[in-house]
């Protein structure tokens, strides 16, 4: 039988230790236990090189932590107060942490592990309540596996960040079986997704091994002791969990605002603001895409005649039956573009699907039956383009084509000539 094989890395300067376990039954049960929390809006990298972090949004990585942390890279401990407030970044599936070992005065960064330009990243923080939570989960993982003994690596940082309770969350694997460990610069482990070695920071390694199969008796049930957390550990405890609430209420209300800021208030579809932007990036992305522009016959005599309540249950109803319309449309965006004049954008659509899109539109509206006002029907300009990026003339020509439509006498679609960039 092939033996199964453990390695594990200890790193330190140029010198490595790998120990190998074998065994002719041996089962491990290997994780990493976190529990820092992201903090605010990620960052963007946007030079790095390996380990060195130099700019974060196109500005030197330092004033990151100097507006959000007061961390001044100018004084000599910079880096020991960055410590405890490291990066994430979500790479294949999982959050790598990494610390700031080193700040220069230039305001770049010395990380434990490597970050790539164009990675997203967020500034975390250490919050007790989670990082016991997420403990736990791994106990009873480790308790349900039955190990026979478990080696423990826990980064530094864990050490400075618990001070005095530091045993508090090693402990109870004790109780489940023996173990043996050590605290580490960095923490390696084999993704369980790619099969690669991992780099990690700020990490609990549990690895729990056992030869044969698993005893039937079950291990007692065990979990931190968090009642031991006491006088700063635990205005810590309250503070971090001031920061989360405060930051996911304000999350809500971000994406509440972000909404509301995209939005027609009348019908719920797009403004004015975000169709433009969706059409500008459609046509920046290059490609083929249709765009079409509505607008009611006659509307100003729904109004006359019924009111303006009525006239913008209409503009509702309406937005609704453009929304139905692009449902086998993928990507489809629908906007309101100001009165009772609308933008559909078609990506990947070529002209005769746009017409066929269009016309069906026509018909639709046509034969509808509005319960306040009886029939009405839309004009329409179509326009398909071609890998053209000029915004400005693809609204006029559009915009001409609706026109066209009005003047052969309405409740028509009228299509622009298509607009290529390779020409
Ligand atoms: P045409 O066929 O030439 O487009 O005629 P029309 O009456 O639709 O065009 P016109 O531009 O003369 O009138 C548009 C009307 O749309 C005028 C305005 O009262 C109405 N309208 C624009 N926005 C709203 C709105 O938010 N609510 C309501 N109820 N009516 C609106
Ligand atoms: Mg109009
Ligand atoms: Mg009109």
């Amino acid at each position: 039988m092939t033996p199964f094989l453990l390695s594990q890395v200890a790193n330190s300067g140029d010198t490595m230790l790998v120990i190998t376990y074998a065994g002719k039954d041996l089962h491990f049960d290997m994780d990493k236990s976190i529990g820092w929390i992201s903090l605010g809006m990620p960052f963007k990298v946007t030079k790095a090189e390996g380990k060195h972090l130099i700019e974060l949004d196109g500005k030197p990585a330092a004033e990151v932590y100097e507006k959000f942390l007061q961390i001044d890279r100018k004084k000599h401990n910079n880096a020991e107060e960055a410590f405890e407030f490291p990066l994430m970044a979500v790479q294949n599936g999982e959050e790598r942490l990494r610390s700031v070992v080193h700040i220069e005065e230039d305001g770049s960064f010395w990380l434990h592990g490597f970050v790539k330009e164009g990675m997203h990243i967020h500034l975390t923080y250490g919050d007790p309540t989670n990082i016991v939570g997420i403990v736990n989960e791994r106990l009873e993982a480790m308790r349900t596996f039955k190990p026979q003994v478990i080696l423990l690596y826990s980064c530094v940082v864990r050490k400075t960040f618990w001070e005095d309770f530091v045993d508090m969350e090693m402990k109870p694997f004790a109780r489940l079986c023996s173990t043996c460990g050590f605290h580490t610069w960095g923490e390696i482990l084999r993704n369980k997704r790619t099969g690669e070695l991992d780099e990690n920071n700020i990490t609990m390694l549990s690895i729990g091994m056992r030869e044969g199969d698993a005893p039937a008796e079950d291990l007692p049930e065990v979990r931190v002791d968090d009642t031991v957390l006491q006088g700063q550990a635990s205005v810590l405890r309250r503070l971090t969990r001031l920061v989360s609430t405060t930051m996911e209420e304000l999350q809500k209300a971000h994406s509440r605002l972000t909404y509301l800021a995209e939005r027609d208030a009348l019908t719920g579809i797009y403004n004015r603001g975000k169709i433009e932007h969706l059409i500008d990036k459609a046509l920046k992305s290059g490609g083929i895409a249709s765009l079409v522009m509505v607008d009611l016959d006659f509307f100003k005599r729904v109004n006359d005649r019924n009111g303006h309540d009525v006239g913008d249950s209409v503009l509702r109803e309406i937005a609704g039956i453009f929304q139905d319309s692009v449902r086998d449309y993928p990507g489809a965006q629908i906007g309101r573009w100001g009165g009772e004049e609308f933008f559909i954008l078609l990506p990947r659509v070529d002209e005769e699907k746009a017409a066929a899109f269009a016309e069906a539109l026509r018909r639709t509206v046509d034969t509808h039956v509005f319960p306040a006002v009886g029939h009405l029907t839309i004009s329409q300009g179509v326009i398909t383009v071609h890998d053209y990026k000029d915004q400005k003339q693809v609204y006029i020509q559009v915009d001409d084509a609706l026109y066209k439509a009005k003047k052969a006498g309405r409740n028509r679609v009228e299509q622009a000539a298509s607009l290529d960039g390779e020409a």
